[in-house]
């Protein structure tokens, strides 16, 4: 069968930009890798959190640009950067501005937090619906792609 190949849309792209069809998340007419896919989700969610819960009318090109920063320049990523938002505002912080956030994912407790929930899901790995097995590799090691806080800080 013809493999039809696209480009990922994702502008950070961690996968050369190119994406096969059966390995593609389509949304409206653009591709994307299910990571790359999930990490743009996760940006737009951060940014609609702090909108929802911070501030209605932020400065968007700045928002941008610190969760930008706080994903890829500081290696927090997207999934982490999200939950840290989440879990501070949860637990009574006051993220006053944008460049509050910098606090949010350096805290503590939401480091601890984080690493307590990855403990949790890798004693019962859950697996969404959608997970599929990718690679030439024994489902029993194709566990949900997790990092440790440690991980996250480049070891
Ligand atoms: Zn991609």
């Amino acid at each position: 069968m013809k493999k039809e190949v696209f480009k990922c849309r994702w502008s950070h792209c961690k996968h050369g930009g190119e994406v096969r069809l059966d390995d593609a998340v389509k949304d409206g007419s653009s591709y994307y890798h299910k990571d790359c896919y999930e990490e743009k989700q996760n940006i737009q969610k951060i940014m609609d959190l702090y909108v929802e819960r911070v501030d209605p009318n932020p400065i968007f090109s700045l928002l941008r640009k610190t969760v930008n920063d706080l994903v890829f320049k500081d290696g927090f990523g997207a999934d982490y950067t999200l939950f840290a938002l989440k879990y501070c505002l949860d637990n009574g912080w006051k993220v006053k501005h944008v460049p509050g956030l910098r606090y949010v994912v350096r805290d503590d407790k939401a480091k601890a937090a984080w690493e307590r929930q990855l403990a949790a899901s890798q004693v019962r790995p859950t697996f969404s619906v959608d997970t599929e097995i990718d690679f030439d590799i024994a489902p029993a090691i194709h566990a949900p792609k997790q990092r440790s806080f440690t991980d996250i800080l480049g070891g």
